[in-house]
């Protein structure tokens, strides 16, 4: 075990697939311009240059689209992990439809990569409202892991632990990270690192690693594709969220994250 190891997670969706209509349905994917190769592809250099191994949370409609690269990505010794059939968030379906999604969605990553899959993430970390409980079928569904609740307001609950923890007998949630525990809170992904000062997110990650308790980094293939379009039509605050501190974000994760054990969550599970 190292003092300085880091899970690495990323959620493997194109730069338009935002958790809204129109760009959460199954037609967005004919509307849109694919970068998700290019992103792809930027996303395995950076792992490889920094040594990381790390844990892709993969969308059941671009794996059908993308079968190959998904195999470059499980062959490169990163895990395969869900993200959903589709990016449509959990609690806009039912239980049910949800719980079947899940299922076809594992089967389908696990036949396409050759692995098996042991972790879930909820676009927009959706398993919260009237999903907030729906964690409960992932063990009986073959799942090791859930990183779905955030210890935020709106996309989850302040009063959510902030470190991973068991929530069942094998199985852990495994939140991300989050700046600050009182009222006032930043996510360390997305924009939160993006605009922060560099400083202040790299003893952040220097005090995750310290305590090795499985935080995982988030990162976008996208986010490392500065010249993707603009999106028409988003509010004031998706295009902030998704847009802000894209330029130069490569280099400074590369400084943010150098000398750090950058693992899979899978990794860091199995040590538990
Ligand atoms: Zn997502």
């Amino acid at each position: 075990m190292s003092p300085s190891r880091l899970p690495l997670s990323l959620d493997w969706e194109d730069w338009f697939q935002l958790c809204c209509p129109p760009f959460d349905r199954p037609g967005a994917l004919d509307r849109y311009e694919c970068r998700l190769e290019l992103a792809t592809e930027r996303s395995l250099a950076l792992c490889a240059d920094l040594g990381a191994k790390a844990t892709w949370f993969c969308l059941g409609d671009q794996a059908r689209r993308h079968p190959g690269l998904l195999r470059r990505i499980a062959e490169g010794g990163h895990a395969i992990a869900l993200h959903g059939l589709t990016h449509r968030r959990a609690f806009e379906m039912d239980r049910g439809e949800w719980r079947q999604a899940v299922r076809d969605g594992k089967a389908l990553l696990e036949d396409l990569a050759g692995t098996a899959v042991r972790g879930y993430r909820a676009p927009e970390w959706s398993l919260r409202g009237a999903a907030e409980d729906w964690w409960k079928d992932l063990p009986e569904l073959g799942f090791r892991y859930d990183s779905s609740r955030v210890p935020l307001a709106v996309i989850g609950r302040p009063a959510w632990p902030r470190r991973p923890h068991p929530l069942a007998a094998g199985f852990w949630e495994l939140p991300p990270p989050v700046l600050w525990s009182g009222p006032v809170r930043m996510p360390l992904w997305g924009w939160g690192p993006r605009v922060l000062p560099f400083s202040l997110v790299r003893r952040a990650l220097e005090t995750l690693a310290q305590e090795d308790a499985g935080t995982p980094l988030v990162l976008h293939p996208w986010e490392l594709d500065v010249e993707q379009p603009r999106l028409p039509g988003l509010t004031l605050g998706h295009r902030y969220t998704h847009g802000a501190g894209l330029r130069g974000y490569e280099g400074r994760l590369r400084d943010l994250w150098d000398g750090f054990q950058l693992t899979t969550l899978e990794a860091w599970v199995e040590s538990r």
